[in-house]
């Protein structure tokens, strides 16, 4: 069990879930860092009393500086007291805050040796190769929150490691429109968009969700968190997600981790690892009131966006900073009314034709794609 936390994008699902959960195991908060929820993040204050609460923006961080006044907490804005929230106070960081803006502060906690608790997938796709190594480097453990990868890694760990992994068998929902077309969705309004059938996430992902960039993302991040090829990785639809995910091993043995779908058993997991706590983080998974479980192939036609990540996993190089850069970007549009649904595949894919290169990254070289890819998408979102 890790001795305390800190906590980027404490405001946030994930951020909120884990809060949940350190009370519940008494495991001290020390940081927390919160974009634009000024009001939920002077609460959380309040109520864990860490030592450091990062705001995003200077104002924002002036204005909780003297709501906070009373309590004796600091407080600090901008990204390098996010770097600072994620290195300087805790053993362990919970990145969950949503984009690529979680590829700095992860580097500043890997150079500090903390254990990362890693729920910003976006920071992997756009970086896995050097943050992986880097994590190799300097010993700093990376263990998944993402509920299918905590799968993998349970499957794993239960094994022994992956030597004579097979493949990973990655399970998806499929979303609020599996089984529609893209004609069908092309102009569903974003509320429908966000409401996904199991899970309850940030605006974001839950967009993601329904394009199936997510399972892209998630394909991308599986590749560097397990250092496993495209090959080696198959994506399957299950609907109800309760199979988080699976591994298949060469002797034709597959394991599988099942639970009901509540992020807080990944949370706890990723806090209580090497152990399992004796405390439920969820409600107990009941086989029999389900009565059946079921799998599909996704139908790769109908999901543009997990065709578009698994090609971008093979070229390597910036493809995947630019397509997961250019999905922020369109889905933001998108929230905000100003791009249709079934454009945000359209877009990114253009983003990544038009602005990917083959090079061998560096850390400026993926910065800098990640600006042309944003920059493409909001100079061309008028002609979707
Ligand atoms: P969310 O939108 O609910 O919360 C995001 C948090 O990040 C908020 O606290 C917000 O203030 C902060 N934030 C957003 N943009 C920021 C920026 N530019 N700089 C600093 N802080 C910023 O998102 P979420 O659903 O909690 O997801 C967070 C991350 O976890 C994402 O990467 C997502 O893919 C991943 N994830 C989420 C779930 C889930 O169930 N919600 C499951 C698996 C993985
Ligand atoms: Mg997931």
């Amino acid at each position: 069990m890790v001795g305390s936390i800190s906590v980027l994008g404490a405001t946030g699902s994930v951020g909120r879930q884990t809060l949940a959960v350190a009370e519940r195991l008494r495991i001290p908060v020390k940081a927390i860092s919160g974009n634009s929820n000024l009001a939920l993040l002077e609460e959380q204050a309040r109520r864990f009393r860490p030592e450091f609460v990062c705001v995003s923006d200077e104002n924002g961080a002036k204005a909780l500086r003297t709501a906070l006044a009373d309590t004796g907490v600091r407080v600090g804005g901008g990204m390098h007291a996010l770097s600072d929230c994620a290195a300087a106070y805790a053993d362990c960081v919970v990145t969950a805050v949503s984009g690529s803006a979680g590829l700095t502060p992860t580097l500043a906690a890997i150079d500090a040796g903390r254990r990362i608790a890693l729920a910003n997938k976006e920071t992997l796709v756009c970086a896995g190769e050097l943050v992986m190594r880097r994590a190799a480097e300097r010993g700093a453990e990376i263990l998944p929150v993402d509920s299918e990868h905590s799968a993998v890694f349970q499957c794993l760990e239960a094994q022994g490691g992956k030597r004579t992994l097979k493949r990973i068998l990655l399970t998806g929902s499929g979303g609020p429109f599996r089984g529609k077309t893209p004609e069908e969705t092309r102009n569903v309004a974003p509320e429908l968009a966000v409401a996904h059938p199991n899970w309850s996430m940030g605006a974001k992902i839950s967009v993601d969700s329904a394009t199936l960039m997510n399972k892209g993302l998630e394909f991308i991040e599986a590749m560097h968190l397990f250092g496993v090829t495209p090959d080696e990785i198959r994506v399957i639809i299950h609907p109800e997600s309760v199979i988080h995910s699976m591994v298949a091993y060469s002797d034709g043995c597959v394991m599988a981790q099942l639970g009901v779908p509540d992020m807080a058993l990944p949370i706890q997991y990723a806090l209580s690892y090497p152990d399992r706590v004796d405390s439920a983080a969820a409600p107990e998974l009941d086989l029999a009131a389900l009565g059946k479980l079921t799998f599909f192939e996704p139908e790769l036609k109908n999901a543009p966006c997990l065709a578009l990540a698994m090609d971008c996993a093979r070229r390597g190089g910036t493809a995947a900073a630019v397509m997961s850069a250019a999905n922020e970007e369109a889905v933001a549009l998108f929230l905000a009314g100003r791009l249709c649904f079934g454009a945000i595949s359209e877009i990114v894919s253009a983003a990544v034709a038009e602005t990917a290169a083959a090079e061998t990254i560096s850390l400026e070289l993926l910065r800098d794609a990640d600006a042309a890819a944003r920059r493409f998408v909001r100079e061309n979102c008028r002609r979707y």
